[in-house]
């Protein structure tokens, strides 16, 4: 699960998305994007760095958007698969960090009602779910896509029929709203708000709220509209990415467990006792035939990929190469793209 930023409000919006994003980048991904209010999409694979030139090139201009640096689950880091996601009218644009469970079967559903698909990601359903249900409501949109969703989320939405207003969604993945002066700020994590706002509030699991540059309104899984409670942070930012430990391998290695669980939320169907690995899928029939595998990888990513080069010689008899990637061939193997 990785990283949302989003605003509303009288500033220029797109500084401020690349800026929150470059806030989230410790969290690590593969790809970023956003969609600025009355301006369109813009999404690169790789660094947001990549993402703001993209946006120099070719400028968006607007005062709310939503923005997203992804760490694909469903589907290889690429142009389609990075979020903004879009439905096919192109009114609906989500970014989302978690993983639909039941994506597959939405999918289906939605493929047999004729729809088609530009990306490999479960999320995606979720955009189409909502450009289906969408009539005038962007709210009642959501709710009612979510009601068909199994899964973990963190969601912001918006909608070209009306610039002024996000929807974000909660379950199982964070969101924070920073309220600032006539403006309202969004992220998955409280750090990236602190320098715009210290003063917060925390969506709960099952929540949906309607931000806009004055007014916040939030309401919970039954329906209820809910007290607004404003938190102020009184951590330092830096303290605050540490998340209270002394330095960040100390975090690393606290937070293993969450990982792993977080890493394998949706992928392990219990019931039938198998891991179903989504990005696999649409290669599945080529893997029987492969005579010998290469992973390449960098860092922890090189260690993990010994021990799965031992499991797979061991489980699939197909001999493995293990080769120490660079950043140098993964930026020029990938580009970066945008749309009006
Ligand atoms: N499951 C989504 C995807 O693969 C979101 C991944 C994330 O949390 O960054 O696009």
């Amino acid at each position: 699960m990785c990283g949302i930023f989003g605003y509303v409000g009288g500033k220029d919006v797109t500084p401020i998305l690349v800026d929150g994003l470059r806030k989230l980048e410790y969290r690590g991904y593969d790809s970023a994007g956003v969609y600025v209010a009355g301006a369109g999409v813009a999404k690169a694979v790789g660094k947001v760095i990549m993402l703001a030139a993209e946006l120099e090139n070719n400028p968006k201009i607007g005062t709310a958007g939503i923005a997203h640096t992804r760490w694909a689950t469903h589907g290889v880091p690429s142009i389609e698969n990075a979020h903004p996601h879009t439905d096919h009218k192109s009114i609906i644009h989500l970014v989302h960090n978690g993983i639909i469970e039941n994506w597959a079967e939405l999918k289906n559903e939605l493929r047999e009602a004729g729809l088609t698909f530009v990306s490999e990601t479960d999320t995606e359903v979720l955009a189409q779910l909502i450009g289906i249900y969408y009539e005038d409501n962007l709210q009642a949109a959501v709710k009612k896509a979510l009601t068909r969703i199994r899964g973990t989320y963190g969601l912001a939405v918006m909608s070209t029929k009306v610039n002024n207003e996000i929807v974000l969604a909660r379950m199982g993945s964070p969101i924070v709203i920073g309220v600032g002066d006539g403006e309202h700020f969004v992220s998955s994590d409280p750090s990236a708000l602190l320098s715009y706002t210290k003063n917060v509030i925390y969506l709960d699991d099952g929540d949906i709220a309607l931000v806009t540059a004055d007014a916040c309104v939030i309401t919970n899984q039954r329906g209820d509209t809910k007290e607004t409670v404003t938190e102020v942070i009184n951590w330092d930012a830096v303290v605050l990415q540490k998340n209270g430990y002394d330095h960040y391998m100390q975090k690393e290695i606290f937070e293993a467990a969450e990982v792993v669980r977080a890493t394998t939320r949706g992928r392990m169907l219990v019931e039938e006792g198998v891991v179903k690995l989504g990005g696999l899928e649409s290669v599945a029939e080529k893997l029987s035939s492969i005579k010998r595998l290469m992973i390449v990888g960098c860092g922890s990513a090189y260690y993990a990929g010994a021990i799965g080069r031992l499991m797979i010689e061991e489980y699939a008899d197909v001999p493995v190469e293990i080769e120490l990637g660079s950043e140098y061939r993964y930026k020029k193997n990938f580009g970066s793209t945008t749309t009006a």
